[in-house]
């Protein structure tokens, strides 16, 4: 297959993209209009949680395409259902709204906050967020993230959304005031550079909420199904969130995300919210067959087990290489560079002959890996060969033309 230009020119320029068209993909391997194949540890930013069209989810989507597609949010249907009741079995959450996006259940959240302020606290909203969280791209849920250069680029922001340090207890409390009703983050910061909440911090947030009659949220848009080794990430601090988030890895590729509460705070009233495509029967029945595998016996222990050997083989290449260790929480690590060179080796790895390797790099200084979930053990160590291979090449030219 050609590379075609005037599919190039006919989409809008939105961010730089190589000149490569991906036309297949199988577990944690993507091929492109060539023929070539690439190792992938980004699987569309943490969404492939079962990595490239896995047979579980094929074959749920191809049966629900022939039975029903939408009925219209207006009507029950059943995978919807389905999905909502294993959320709540697996969760601390009583109510769950399907979204088609994280940032759409962003939203969502936001205004259930209000809404509850509205009915609970004299009116109270504004949420708590913190420095360089990432919470979507819609004008809300912008202005809830603390992206450097995101307060005024689509200027004026939406109104309430104070900014704490993570991990810094006290710049939260400075923050609360009459017009707080909630505090909201994400447990691991992704596009942030993997920064995860501390266990002690997250507790500290859940005490200071209860004093003060705030509601905690937890944006598990990216840490949510699996990715950080528990089923979600507010797990490992042992707390009960109010509401909390979900997107990426929930669908296994498909655009699916959900906002889930617990019963006291779910107060939409009749048409406060909804959408059409919202809880569509195609997208939950790709979310059930994504559940199911994940809560299938054994699987998570897989999980923590790959993760342990990523997490030493970035450490032992961190080592060998001079570098800043590595950190994460389950198959959502980051290497931690002594330099700004991250960008050329996501761009060597990927243009690797015979196969590449697809790595993305969120900070110049700091590459992030976000395997399939069902990775292999051999798959991890061909990464991290290659990964030193590409290293090597990168650095070593890197002292070739150093003055
Ligand atoms: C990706 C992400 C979002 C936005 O999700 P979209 O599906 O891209 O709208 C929100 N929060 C976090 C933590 C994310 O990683």
């Amino acid at each position: 297959m050609e590379f075609d230009r005037s599919g190039v020119d006919a989409l809008m320029d939105i961010t730089k993209r190589p000149e490569l068209v991906f036309v297949r993909g199988q577990g944690s391997w993507l091929e492109d209009h060539t023929g070539k194949r690439y190792l992938d540890f980004m699987q569309g930013w943490a969404v492939n949680s079962l990595g490239h069209c896995p047979p579980q989810v094929v074959k749920a989507l191809s049966q629900q395409a022939e039975q029903l597609l939408n009925p219209s949010p207006a009507f029950y249907n059943a995978p919807s259902m389905a999905l909502a009741t294993r959320l709540t079995a697996a969760s601390v959450f009583d109510r769950i709204f399907f979204a088609n996006s994280g940032a759409e259940a962003n939203e969502g959240a936001i205004k259930l906050a209000r809404k509850w302020g509205q009915l609970h606290r004299g009116g109270a909203y504004k949420i708590i967020t913190f420095e360089h969280s990432f919470h979507g791209r819609t004008l809300a849920t912008m202005s809830a993230s603390g992206k450097p250069g995101w307060d005024t680029i689509f200027a004026p922001q939406v109104d309430g959304f104070p900014k704490a340090r993570l991990n810094d207890l006290a710049s939260v409390r400075a923050l609360v005031d009459e017009q707080t009703v909630a505090i909201m983050l994400e447990p691991v910061q992704g596009e942030a550079g993997v920064v995860p909440a501390t266990t002690e911090f997250m507790q500290g947030l859940r005490k200071l909420a209860d004093e003060q009659g705030l509601l905690l949220i937890v944006d598990e848009v990216q840490t949510g199904f699996g990715r950080t080794g528990k089923l979600f990430a507010y797990e490992h601090s042992g707390i009960t969130p109010d509401i909390m988030t979900l997107g990426k890895g929930i669908g296994g590729g498909v655009p699916l995300a959900a906002l889930c509460a617990r019963e006291a705070v779910s107060v939409f009233a009749h048409g406060d919210q909804g959408g059409t495509y919202n809880g569509n029967p195609l997208m939950t029945a790709a979310g059930v067959a994504v559940f199911d595998a994940l809560t299938a016996p054994g699987f998570m222990a897989s999980v923590n087990a790959r993760a342990t050997q990523l997490s030493q083989g970035l450490q032992a290449l961190s080592d060998k290489w001079g570098m800043k260790g590595e950190r994460g929480m389950g198959l959502l690590r980051a290497l931690m560079l002594d330099r700004d060179d991250g960008g050329a080796i996501v761009e060597a790895a990927r243009d690797w002959a015979p196969e590449g390797l697809l790595l993305n790099a969120p900070r110049p200084n700091l590459l992030r890996f976000m395997p399939a979930l069902n990775v292999s053990a051999d798959e991890i160590d061909a990464m991290l060969a290659r990964l030193d291979e590409v290293i090597d090449k990168i650095r070593a030219g890197a002292v070739l033309t150093a003055p």
